[in-house]
Order: C-alpha cells, then sequence, then structure tokens
C-alpha cells in the first residue's frame, strides 16, 4: 500500500516500530489455557458472561486500533483469542455444537463507513475454521440509541433499554461475542432481545472487560 510508504509500520498492540503486531503483543493477546473466565458486570444479562481478558495494555490497543482506526490487519490476532476461547468452552461443555456466534450490535458508524463492524469481522474469521460454528449478524441498534461515551451505568440501560432489535433468528443455541463489557448493558439488551424472540442464550463472550 501506498500509505506504508508514507507512514511507518508500528505494531498496533505498543507501538513498536517495523512491525504490525509484535511478539510480545502476541503472546500478551494470546488466549491462556484457563480463559475465558467468568466476570461479573454490574447489569446482570442472565446468563454467564466470559472475558478472555483485561481491557488493558496490547489487548486494549488491539481493540481500539480496529475500531477507531481501521486497523484491519489487527482482526486476525483478536480472531485467534476469540477462536481458542470459543474451542475452550467447547472442550470444557460450557458451549455445544452447533453453536452460533450473534456479534453484539454496535454504533460505531465510522468503522462501518470503512468495510463493516469490526466485531462481525472479528467473528466471521474466528470462526471459519471451526466445524458447527457459524456467524449470524442477529441483532442492530436502532438509529436512537447515543453513543454511550460518558453515560452512566443506568444512563446506559435506559440509552440501550428497546433500542436492540432483532432482525434474523438465529437457527441454533447463541452465544453473544462483544468487544469489551463493561457495565453489561450492551450485553443485556442483546440477550433480552433474543430471549423475547425466543433465542436460546448460552452465554456471552468478550473480547475484553473493563
Ligand atoms: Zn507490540
Amino acid at each position: 500500500m501506498l500509505l506504508d510508504l508514507v507512514l511507518p509500520v508500528e505494531c498496533g498492540g505498543c507501538g513498536a516500530p517495523g512491525v504490525r503486531w509484535c511478539p510480545a503483543c502476541a503472546a500478551e493477546l494470546r488466549t491462556k489455557a484457563a480463559d475465558p473466565r467468568v466476570v461479573t458486570p454490574r447489569l446482570d444479562p442472565g446468563v454467564p458472561v466470559l472475558s478472555l481478558g483485561r481491557y488493558a495494555a496490547a489487548r486494549r490497543q488491539a481493540i481500539v486500533a480496529v475500531k477507531e482506526h481501521g486497523r484491519a490487519d489487527l482482526v486476525e490476532p483478536l480472531a485467534g483469542a476469540v477462536r481458542t476461547g470459543l474451542t475452550q468452552l467447547l472442550t470444557w461443555g460450557l458451549l455445544e455444537t452447533p453453536l452460533i456466534v450473534v456479534p453484539a450490535p454496535t454504533r460505531w458508524t465510522a468503522a462501518r463507513r470503512r468495510g463493516g463492524d469490526p466485531v462481525t469481522r472479528v467473528a466471521e474469521t474466528a470462526v471459519a475454521p471451526l466445524a458447527g460454528v457459524t456467524v449470524t449478524r442477529a441483532l442492530r441498534l436502532t438509529g436512537l440509541a447515543r453513543d454511550s461515551v460518558g453515560l452512566s451505568s443506568a444512563d446506559r440501560q435506559r440509552n440501550l433499554a428497546g433500542r436492540v432489535r432483532v432482525r434474523a433468528l438465529p437457527a441454533a443455541p447463541v452465544v453473544l461475542l462483544d468487544d469489551v463489557v463493561t457495565t453489561g448493558a450492551t450485553a443485556c439488551a442483546s440477550v433480552d432481545a433474543l430471549q423475547t424472540s425466543g433465542v436460546s442464550v448460552h452465554a456471552v463472550l468478550a473480547i475484553a472487560n473493563a
């Protein structure tokens, strides 16, 4: 790409020069044997919420780089972490196939303009080699939902309540994939919308928890 000739390449996790994703950041993001772990956001969606790691350091930088800076090259390392997490949940018997990964709905209009919702791209890349696991973009946000930055958890819940719509019914049990679980408002609204439509939701998997 022409851009590479102008802008020096740097690691999307730590800024190290000359590499897009350095070995240290790759090691940090890699899903460990005991992960994902159960986390307890303030708002409980009523199904287990599992996280691949803390929203910090390389994990945080990679998520921000994909979401806000269009670093599509970092979809693959994030997807690798999700793939290992799903595989371990299947191995442990906490999830079973057939399984449908539903990406949490997004308001990232800037990211969408750049070629699609990042959580969906991460989900699709993650499940591609997994037998019996597929992705359905089942949820969308109605136009009224505001960006949640700066809102309290109660405000986030009000902001999202009733604004997550089911646009496609998944044909098998679901795990909801979210990028970052903070208050749990998005997970609650998403799980609620799916369950109200008769969909069986087995868990929420987050790439990170804040
Ligand atoms: Zn790095």
